[in-house]
């Protein structure tokens, strides 16, 4: 009988660095098992330097980043199985984000007096530190003073979004002087205008971005490049420029009907709610969307109608509702799965799997309602955006306002007074050298959404900081390049907490749905207790942790994979593997040249269900299986 091969990987250098999926997910490489292993150990404050360390927006984070992180968390991967060692279903990933949240909470800006408190308190007691000073000497003091230059030259930035803060931060660092250009009131780009306070406080905002200012960055709010100032005038005055004006403009759909009174694009509603301004809004309300923009939009609208109707007591004509319209099937929305469940919990009456066709409008031009058809398919077989319509089914819904929710675009207007070089690559979309983020114009360089397209608030900062280390070369004349460090660590004696392997996730406290609309800013996510959240960090696997087997002392007892609680590892003769170049090559570097593949044994593991309870390393008779601990950091040094 022929058996079939055993296709194996065998490690390489960066094999088990790789493993420690949370930290290689995330953008700007935060190491979120060092913080959530810290938070287990009841170590809050090294939790909250490691989460803070490469992040300008940590406590932003916490709070809403689409974290990239958990997605990749291989608790989220490991198989259930029962005790015949049937699966079950697969765990759910540690939620990495709601811990940081709650280390943010303990140590971060937000829980100090606002500055003019401070301020006000340094006039009686001097000297009072703390706040955001404090923080900002901290993380100087953690700069490579090899790195610094001395008094650097001012570093113009369009855009005080997360992409254009967090180079400066960077650039501040370093020793320039940032000057951020804004054409808003605030700083923050769409954290504060699009993100809604009941997911983002604006306190934790303000907080955060004055840590920035500490630094010494200058925000110069209210100035819109191409307006109030050129760009051709900054190109003069400024040795470089970084553009990070991300992507304001609402999409449209280019319907029959769309131009018009009451026909809005979704992040303008939310830029004016988030300014205090007003929209002239309806009471039924259609937004047109399936992602998380559009949750947003459609949460906003119930909240706002419901604040209006507490406000003026009265009882407005017609029943309010809010009715959010997806081409994609339920199954297939791209927004986040809680945004759906507390969207229905709150009212959102969701119709799936419906394109628009034409928005009605009556004699006077007044909205009317939304026809829609039938959408039978959204994406092709090979995931592309293909929509199939059956134009036989259709539906109207009758409605007075429209609120599209479908992708936003950059305004890239502003370059023609001085950006004629700025070659773009289709209108409002400047071309980009990937690794330097650098324009066709010398001395002008891109991040943010404008950079890459829109992405989520943690690709922004990665994009930001980028673009710092290429100005801080282009101004300098001197290469960064990244260093990494890498430590490896037997861990004798390594134990986990009891019974951590059977903790279900731990979900963050949330308010009830119906207290949810009291108020506008009435935050829905409301964060861990301490022994919550040490509870869900108990759950991670420690992946920076893996048991490293030394061939020359096994004995073949099988007593590991005997005694491994999730059948993760199997002992197979040689033969058993298919023989590919890989495998060859180590088993000559362990062997040597091998007459009788059959007669000599591997150990394969299954890194998806290995969970490092070292229950293996305790088990083996003969010491030949070690618990050991790989970690490592990436800092950027003159190559
Ligand atoms: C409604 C909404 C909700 C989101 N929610 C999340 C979330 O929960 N989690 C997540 O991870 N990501 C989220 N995102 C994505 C995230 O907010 C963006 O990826 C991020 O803000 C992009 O950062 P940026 O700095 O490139 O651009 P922006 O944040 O858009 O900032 C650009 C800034 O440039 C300014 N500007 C533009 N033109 C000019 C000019 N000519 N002169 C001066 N200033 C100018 C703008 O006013 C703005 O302040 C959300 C996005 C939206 C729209």
């Amino acid at each position: 009988m022929i058996s079939a091969q055993l296709r194996v990987a065998v490690p390489e250098e960066n094999y088990h660095r790789d493993l420690i999926s949370c930290q290689v997910a995330c953008p700007v490489h935060t190491d979120a098992r060092g913080y959530v292993r810290a938070i287990a150990a009841g170590r809050f404050e090294e939790a909250y330097l490691i989460a803070r360390g490469p992040n300008p927006f940590a406590s932003i984070c916490g709070r809403v980043c689409g974290a990239p992180c958990e997605a990749a968390c291989r608790r989220g991967k490991v198989p259930r199985v029962d005790d015949d060692g049937n699966f079950v279903a697969t765990d759910r990933s540690v939620a990495i984000r709601a811990l940081k949240r709650f280390v943010c909470e303990q140590f971060g800006p937000e829980i100090r007096p606002p500055e003019h408190v401070l301020d006000a308190l340094r006039n009686f007691v001097p000297p009072v530190a703390g706040g955001a000073d404090e923080l900002a000497a901290l993380l100087r003091s953690g700069v490579d003073a090899g790195l610094r230059v001395e008094n650097g030259p001012a570093v113009a930035i369009i855009g005080a979004g997360p992409a254009g803060l967090s180079a400066a931060h960077d650039l501040a660092l370093l020793g320039f002087h940032p000057v951020v250009f804004e054409s808003e009131p605030v700083p923050a780009g769409m954290l504060y205008l699009g993100v809604p306070a009941y997911r983002l406080p604006r306190e934790v905002i303000r907080r955060e971005v004055e840590v920035i200012q500490a630094l010494g960055v200058e925000i110069r709010c209210g100035i819109t490049v191409g307006r109030e100032v050129s760009l051709a005038r900054l190109r003069r005055d400024f040795p470089a420029v970084i553009l990070a004006t991300g992507a304001k403009a609402s999409r449209g759909l280019g319907l029959p009907g769309e131009r018009g009174p009451r026909v809005y694009g979704g992040v303008d509603l939310l830029r004016a709610v988030a300014l205090g301004g007003s929209l002239d809004l309806g009471r039924e309300v259609v937004v047109i969307g399936g992602g998380n923009v559009a949750y947003d939009v459609a949460r906003t609208v119930l909240r706002q109608i419901a604040w209006d109707t507490a406000r003026t007591a009265a009882r407005l004509p017609g029943t309010a509702a809010v009715k959010l319209v997806s081409l994609e099937s339920l199954e297939e929305m791209p927004a986040d799965t809680v945004e759906i469940i507390e969207g229905d919990e709150e009212g959102v009456e969701r119709h799936n799997g419906w394109g628009p066709v034409e928005i009605l409008r009556n004699g006077g031009g007044a909205v009317t309602g939304v026809r829609f058809r039938r959408c039978l398919r959204v994406y092709d077989e090979n995931r592309r955006f293909s929509p199939v319509y059956d134009d036989s089914e259709t539906m109207t819904v009758p409605c007075d306002t429209v609120l599209l929710a479908v992708g936003q675009a950059p305004v890239l207007t502003f370059v023609e007074d001085g950006g004629g070089d700025i070659e773009q690559v289709r209108p409002g979309w400047p071309k980009v050298d990937p690794g330097t983020l650098a324009t066709t114009a010398p001395g002008v360089f891109v991040a943010g959404d404008l950079a890459h397209g829109t992405r989520l608030l943690i690709d922004a900062v990665a994009s930001g900081k980028a673009a710092a280390r290429s100005v801080y070369q282009y101004l300098t004349g001197r290469k960064l390049a990244p260093e990494s460090t890498t430590v490896y660590l037997v861990e004798p004696g390594y134990r986990r907490e009891k019974g951590y392997e059977a903790i279900r996730r731990v979900e963050p406290r949330v308010c009830p749905a119906p207290d949810r609309l009291r108020r506008p800013d009435a935050l829905v996510e409301l964060g861990y207790s301490r022994e919550q959240a040490m509870r869900e960090a108990s759950r991670c696997l420690d992946c920076g942790v893996t048991p490293v087997f030394d061939g020359a002392r096994c004995v073949l007892c099988g007593g590991c994979a005997d005694v491994c609680p999730t059948l993760c590892l199997k002992l197979v003769p040689l033969s058993d593997l298919a023989e590919t170049p890989e495998v060859r090559a180590a088993i000559q570097a362990a062997l040597g040249p091998v007459e009788d593949l059959a007669e000599h044994s591997a150990i394969l593991k299954d890194e998806d269900r290995c969970i490092r309870c070292a229950a293996c390393a305790m088990r083996c008779p003969v010491d030949a299986i070690t618990m050991e601990r790989v970690s490592y950091r990436t800092t950027w040094r003159i190559a």
